[in-house]
């Protein structure tokens, strides 16, 4: 992978603009990295309301940053100048990678890749920040899967280094290579992950987030556990963490997981995850999840 990533790093142009599709918790922090990192980019949703939380987002971040003297005033305007909220595709016809963050559901998923696909100029790499589905499946929807690949940040985006890019079955090495040099680009680890449903972390994370659950089937308290889980020495607790992601994106994770490891991640009743989705409180993007937010 090394191999790879230096010679495309070396031969391949910069991306000098990129285009996120959905400006949720995700496509929000992608296109704030991106703009931060100098890189002009399209924040696309189908609603405007989303694109205005994603812009307040990213205004919020940056005036914190401001405020602790990391960044002038220029610096904010012009982070901020390179960002378009766009409820349209115009222009996508001028980016070298697209980035789709809707909703982790596959068929959804692959409507809004075929489509954004038409949009992209030739061979543009167009990528897919899935948490669990496999993009060889989510691929099957596009014409050139060769310039499609995984490119799986973590939330939030600015904080947390880590991107799994992921390659199917069709990626090329030129997708998996300018993805690679583009995560690095936006000051990320990234790290080259074969095609399976879950990647590497979530097939990682999802058996403990189903242990947490079942601990509360038993009777257990999610606040207990939390606090128990920050003395083992982790960030947080699995409940908080839960709502950070979206109850309802967890909830989604899950069910690929459970389809995609029958024998091994199929688990038995409902989950307190699946109890808080069918009740709405889909974590801190809807202000109660696990705990309530103002
Ligand atoms: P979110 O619910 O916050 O945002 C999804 C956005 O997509 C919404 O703004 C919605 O309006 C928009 N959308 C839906 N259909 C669309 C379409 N056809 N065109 C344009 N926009 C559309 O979700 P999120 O947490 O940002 O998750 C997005 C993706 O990122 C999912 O695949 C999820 O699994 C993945 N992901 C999430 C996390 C996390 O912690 N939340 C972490 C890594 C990856």
């Amino acid at each position: 992978v090394k191999k790879i990533t230096r010679h495309y790093e070396k031969n391949a142009p910069p991306v000098s603009r990129a285009a996120v599709i959905g400006a949720g918790i995700m496509g929000g922090g992608i296109a704030y990295q991106s703009a931060t990192r100098g890189t002009k980019v399209l924040m696309k949703d189908i609603n405007e309301e989303a694109l205005q939380l994603g812009l307040d987002e990213a205004t919020k971040l940056l005036n914190q940053q401001l405020e602790r003297g990391k960044i002038d005033s220029l610096t904010l305007s012009k982070a901020l100048n390179n960002i378009r909220a766009t409820l349209s595709f115009g222009d996508f016809n001028t980016v070298d990678l697209a980035v789709e963050a809707v909703v982790e559901n596959p068929k959804v998923k692959k409507s809004v890749l075929a489509e954004v696909e038409e949009q992209l100029p030739e061979g543009a790499i167009l990528a897919s920040n899935t948490s669990t589905i496999s993009i060889t499946d989510l691929a099957g929807a596009l014409k050139h899967p060769e310039n499609f690949c995984g490119m799986h940040f973590f939330n939030p985006v600015h904080r947390m280094p880590l991107v799994e890019v992921i390659r199917g079955k069709q990626s090329s090495d030129r997708a998996i290579a300018q993805t690679v040099a583009y995560a690095k680009a936006l000051g990320k680890t990234p790290i080259v992950v074969n095609d399976c449903p879950g990647f590497l972390v979530n097939r990682i994370l999802f058996p403990y987030f189903i242990g947490f659950s079942s601990l509360l089937n038993d009777g257990a308290d999610y606040r207990q556990i939390d606090q128990v889980m920050e003395a083992f020495g982790w960030p947080m607790g699995p409940a908080y963490l839960l709502d950070v992601i979206g109850i309802d994106t967890a909830c989604h994770a899950d069910a690929v997981l459970a389809a995609g490891y029958p024998d091994r991640m199929a688990h038995s009743g409902e989950t307190a995850i699946e109890r808080l989705f069918k009740l709405g409180r889909l974590g801190q993007k809807s202000g109660q999840g696990f705990y309530r937010y103002e």
